[in-house]
């Protein structure tokens, strides 16, 4: 059966005052054997050997706390005896249950203990009182008195840091379980993103990577750094990416970077396009520095571009052959020298407006080719000539649907922009206000500067947008019901013209009332840096 430590404890203090006692009489019997012939010596020897074997046997453990006190005072009684008629000579042994009382019990039971002692020698002063005894019996009182307060003190400095510890282990304990708590959340949420995440030290060894980067990179959760069963290919053919250059190598060699761009042949036998950067994890200090690999999986992405791409090629490369014959059927008629001015007009607008939609399709082509068109031209132009040749443009088309237009800019507009695409803009702009006002509205245009920034504001008296279409107006293919009802369109026109004006540093934004009509102001700054790559 275990023995609890108070036990033991308890067993240990009687035992050394046994044994003590044991050496003790080996001592008398060996220096002084006529002391074994007084009864005082004898019994009290013994008493104290019974008490140490009686305390062996008691269950302490069952016992109330209190109990214990039993044997310190049965020992100090026994000491007493033992002491009598040797002049106090063997009270040195008192020390001991004095000594027991004050570190384990209260000041009562260490007060009640020196009483006893106190008592006992009184008794055995009256039996020889000289003034020699009373001093000693004095001495020793005081001697006692001291040990037990220094023990007593000592024992509660002993306590009260005993006490701080077990506050400041619980605080430990609750901090670790605090951080342990933060770690598993920080750990889920890191789990339940779709971006692979890795966590490496400044030695390149992998810290901790999420489930994602693991499942891509097939790691053995056992030994994250065991080399994945995944391998890292610069195209879907060829050979795989060098190994000091794959994403992984780079950032072990403390490298960061953003967007390298790999295709993963995964375990499952599935080709993954990767975008991968390399991140500067700061730590306390140098050495909890760490580097974080950010792996986002743009295979969607990716196909999606490809498809647009191969989309748009193929759309316009279909659409340069009827354009072809519009142009040249165009040129054919304008050689014609008996044609009304009227109609040459006519057709040198429709000629205009299919060399445009030519060089558009061209750089449609060119733009998804990535990156391979040249940058656009920007020029400082006076955007009136851009508004008029437009309006005159449309003209044919207004009066086909009985909606007047008036235009109005009488001081120079200019502004450094990229022509081709300001045009696209006010084409889109002034053909949506013709497109969507009924028979005898109107269409007012308007050129200004305005602080430093041209503004061209096309007015209608159109069908009008209702304030709860007002906001998705831009969303690419969005197009109000009525508008549907009242032409055809496909409903990307504005998000262009909104993205190349945004790209000029201006801005594009659209008041209306449903049935009242529409205001799409334009604002282009006159001198900022145009982003003349981002308008393409
Ligand atoms: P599309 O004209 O080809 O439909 P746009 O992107 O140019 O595409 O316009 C998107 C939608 O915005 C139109 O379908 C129409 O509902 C609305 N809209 C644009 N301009 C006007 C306008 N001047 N008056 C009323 N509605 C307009």
């Amino acid at each position: 059966m275990p023995v609890s430590s108070r036990t033991r404890s308890i067993w240990l203090t009687q035992l050394l005052l046994g044994a003590s006692i044991l050496i003790l009489a080996v001592l008398v019997f060996a220096i002084s054997p006529q002391l074994l012939a007084t009864w005082h010596f004898t019994v009290g020897s013994l008493v104290i050997v019974v008490i140490t074997l009686a305390s062996l046997a008691v269950p302490w453990a069952k016992l109330p706390r209190g109990a214990v006190l039993v044997l310190p005072f049965l020992d100090a009684l026994a000491i007493g005896v033992l002491a009598g008629t040797t002049e106090l000579r063997f009270g040195f042994l008192w020390v001991f249950p004095v000594v027991w009382v004050a570190i384990h019990f209260d000041v009562i039971a260490t007060s009640a203990m020196l009483g006893l002692i106190t008592m006992m020698m009184v008794v055995d002063l009256a039996s020889a009182p000289t003034s020699a005894n009373a001093l000693r019996t004095i001495i020793v009182t005081l001697s006692f008195s001291f040990v037990a307060i220094s023990v007593h003190q000592a024992m509660s400095q002993i306590r009260a840091y005993r006490r701080l510890q077990r506050r400041q282990a619980r605080r430990l304990k609750a901090t670790a379980i605090r951080q342990a708590e933060l770690e598993r959340q920080a750990n889920e949420l890191l789990n339940s993103v779709d971006m692979g995440v890795a966590r490496l030290s400044l030695a390149g060894r992998i810290l901790a990577v999420n489930d994602t980067y693991s499942r891509l990179y097939g790691l053995d959760a056992l030994d994250l750094n065991q080399p994945g069963k995944s391998v890292e290919y610069a195209t879907q053919r060829g050979m795989p990416v060098p190994i000091p250059d794959r994403p992984f190598a780079r950032a072990a060699r403390g490298e960061t970077f953003e967007d390298a761009r790999v295709w993963l042949f995964t375990p499952d036998g599935e080709w993954r396009a990767l975008s991968i950067s390399a991140r500067r994890l700061g730590g306390a200090d140098e050495e909890q520095s760490s580097t974080l690999l950010l792996v986002h999986d743009v295979t969607a992405i990716t196909h999606a571009q490809r498809e647009r791409e191969r989309l748009v090629a193929i759309a316009s490369h279909e659409l340069r052959n009827p354009l072809t014959i519009i142009i040249s059927t165009a040129e054919l008629a304008l050689e014609d020298d008996t044609l009304a001015p009227r109609m040459r007009a006519r057709l040198e607008a429709m000629l205009n407006a299919g060399d445009r939609m030519l060089e558009m399709t061209t750089t449609m082509l060119s733009s998804s080719r990535a990156g391979q068109a040249a940058p656009a031209p920007v020029d400082e132009i006076d955007l009136r000539g851009i508004l008029i040749d437009s309006v005159d443009s449309f003209r044919p088309s207004a009066r086909a649907h009985d909606v007047s237009i008036d235009i109005r800019a009488d001081t120079p507009l200019r502004a450094a922009v990229d022509a081709f695409r300001l045009r696209q803009v006010i084409d889109n702009v002034i053909s949506n206000a013709i497109k969507y006002t009924p028979r005898a509205g109107g269409v007012k245009i308007v050129g200004a500067v305005l602080d430093d920034a041209v503004a061209v504001t096309v007015t209608d008296t159109g069908i009008g947008i209702s304030q709860d279409d007002l906001p998705k107006i831009m969303t690419p293919y969005f197009r109000t019901a009525n508008a549907k009802e009242k032409s055809g369109g496909t409903g990307l026109g504005l998000g262009i013209s909104r993205d190349i004006v945004s790209a000029h540093g201006g801005t594009l934004t659209i008041e209306s009332e449903a049935g009242q009509g529409t205001t799409v102001t334009v604002r282009i700054p006159q001198h900022a840096g145009a982003d003349t790559d981002a308008a393409r």
